[in-house]
């Protein structure tokens, strides 16, 4: 089996499932408790708090707040900046046509509490230009939020500049860095950010955690009430465990980034190059300002489900848009926001590699889609007229 879909989730790294265990079996306390094994696990969550700052760039501990993943980092982060805009009459948000429906989600939701939001373009290379969030900003803007990496076309957007645009505009500027966390450098101060989400899972942690950087001085909006836990910030008890795991998975991944990251970018070129003899096939997004293990194409004439069942049958497993919106019909929204058209977004196939990929998986990968392609558009109608010249290729 070759596993090709990191960017969905990843394997947990024996170190994180050594301390996960370790917690579990031995400091099974609750923080909060005053006895002996309690004050263990309020140190083993204070040292991994600890960790994750140092790790991420932040200056205190405390302005990391563990949360169960990605998601809700993203929820409270925009509910945040939504209510301190609220108290100031700034009512106007901005942000990406490309985001994580986490984002977008939540900013339909601000939406309709009376927020105008305004969705900048990505552009064909699934990139935005600094210049323009800046032109974006107005006097009553309370929030950029834009991603740090984009999790179906894996690429890279310049969060310095843009973190920089915003400081001088004064307007607080969140990143949902799920993708990027543990896989490229990421320093929240030198990045000039305000608010960070993460998720563990992506950087081979436990599911169900991840965190929220969230800058000294900003008045946190907490979304579950309940006891003190997290300074008041995120009630119920710690996942203890989970959280102890998610630091050491995140150190593993920040220590051995630059070994990974440039063997992982060799098989990734490779495969792309592969990839790309396939005829009337295009890669989707930059080629080069993209996630070093992901590799995402389009082929005309072929629908991207059957594509991906029948690398399944050969042992591969990839995705097609995102694990949140297959099994819809719709085409991915990302690959819409860069200007696919709706039967070239259907065709799509995104693989994640990661340094543990072989040579000869690649290999094996290459061959496999070549195949598979060729097979799906030897009974493809549409692939059919377009080579009978009844449809133009657009690819
Ligand atoms: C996976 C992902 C999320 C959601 O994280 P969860 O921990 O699964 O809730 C948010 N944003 C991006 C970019 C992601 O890739």
């Amino acid at each position: 089996m070759i596993y090709a879909d990191n960017a969905a989730t990843t394997k947990m790294s024996d170190a994180a499932i050594q301390v996960m265990t370790d917690c579990m079996k031995e400091t099974y306390g609750n923080p909060s408790s005053l006895y002996s094994i309690g004050q263990k696990a309020k140190e083993v969550l204070e040292e991994a708090r600890e960790d994750v700052a140092k790790v991420i760039g932040a200056e205190f501990p405390r302005e990391i707040i563990f949360t169960s993943g990605g998601s809700e980092a993203d929820n409270q982060a925009l509910r945040t900046a939504a209510e301190i805009g609220k108290k100031n009459g700034k009512m106007h948000i901005i942000s990406t046509a490309f985001e994580h429906h986490a984002i977008l989600h939540t900013l339909k939701r601000l939406e309709k509490e009376g927020f105008e939001v305004t969705l900048l373009d990505v552009h064909e290379n699934g990139l935005v230009t600094p210049e323009e969030v800046a032109a974006a900003i107005r006097e009553d803007t309370c929030l950029v939020t834009i991603m740090f990496a984009n999790n179906e076309i894996g690429t890279i957007q310049p969060i310095r500049e843009i973190g920089a645009v915003c400081r001088e505009k004064k307007v607080l500027f969140h990143t949902d860095a799920v993708q990027a966390v543990g896989h490229i450098p990421v320093n929240v101060k030198e990045d000039n950010i305000d608010m960070l989400s993460a998720s563990a899972h992506k950087f081979h942690g436990p599911k169900g955690t991840g965190f929220l950087y969230i800058k000294k001085g900003i008045p946190v909006t907490n979304l579950i009430e309940g006891g003190a836990q997290e300074r008041g910030r995120r009630a119920g008890t710690e996942n203890v465990p989970g959280i102890a795991a998610t630091a050491a998975a995140l150190k593993d991944a920040v220590e051995n980034l630059e070994r990974n990251s440039s063997l992982t970018k060799a098989k990734r070129d490779r495969l792309i190059a592969g990839l790309k003899e396939i005829p009337h096939s295009a890669i989707n997004g930059d080629e080069v300002t993209r996630l070093p293990g992901n590799v995402n194409f389009c082929f005309e004439g072929i629908e991207g489900e059957s594509l991906l069942l029948l690398l399944d049958d050969k042992g591969i497993q990839a995705s097609s848009g995102s694990a949140c919106t297959s099994g819809s019909l719709d085409p991915s929204h990302v690959l819409l926001a860069i200007g696919r058209v709706h039967d070239v977004a259907h065709g799509s196939l995104r693989l994640t590699i990661n340094e543990e990929t072989s040579d000869e998986d690649i290999e094996y990968i290459i061959k496999s889609v070549k195949e598979v392609v060729e097979y799906l558009r030897s009974f493809s109608p549409i692939w059919r007229d377009l080579v009978a010249g009844k449809k133009e290729f657009i690819l």
